[in-house]
């Protein structure tokens, strides 16, 4: 359940499960392709102060390309997230500060979701962490070896 009713939440914490297909509507305008569901799990609970603090997980597996070599390749993502829901508009300047509009009936953690994969996956990716990337010469795929340009050999 990734919409949770208040009420819910004002007798205690929640947890937070769920499958979104990778198709889902919700990743549409990222650069980025999920090769599998994105699986969530965590726990949403109210604060003393009347927010809802959501300590969730997603996992999933994304096709991503080497910002080196341009290769495709699918990449396992899995990573926490910490996310603050409030109605305080003075708390919402925080990246991972969401607001709640009234009247509140739910929390909807699935806002946080996208913009969380979309953060951790902005410094991604390489197919391996000492990819060779390609000649800026001649485009060769140095991974596969020196290119015969020389090109490669100037950097
Ligand atoms: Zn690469
Ligand atoms: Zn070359």
């Amino acid at each position: 359940m990734l919409r949770v009713d208040i009420r819910d939440l004002r007798r205690g914490p929640v947890d937070t499960a769920g499958v979104v297909p990778a198709t889902d509507p919700l990743f549409e305008g990222l650069d980025l392709s999920l090769a599998e569901p994105l699986v969530v799990s965590g726990v949403l609970e109210a604060t003393g102060r009347g927010d809802f603090f959501w300590r969730g997980r997603l996992g999933t597996r994304v096709n991503a390309t080497c910002r080196r070599c341009l290769k495709e390749f699918v990449v396992p993502f899995d990573s926490p997230v910490d996310a603050l829901f409030t109605l305080d508009p003075d708390l919402q300047d925080d990246p991972s500060v969401y607001p709640l509009s009234e009247p509140l009936t739910h929390v909807d953690v699935t806002g946080a979701i996208r913009e969380e994969l979309a953060l951790a996956l902005s410094s991604y990716p390489l197919c391996r962490e000492d990819c060779a990337g390609l000649c800026p010469k001649c485009g060769a795929d140095l991974n596969q070896g020196p290119c015969s340009c020389g090109g490669s050999a100037s950097h």
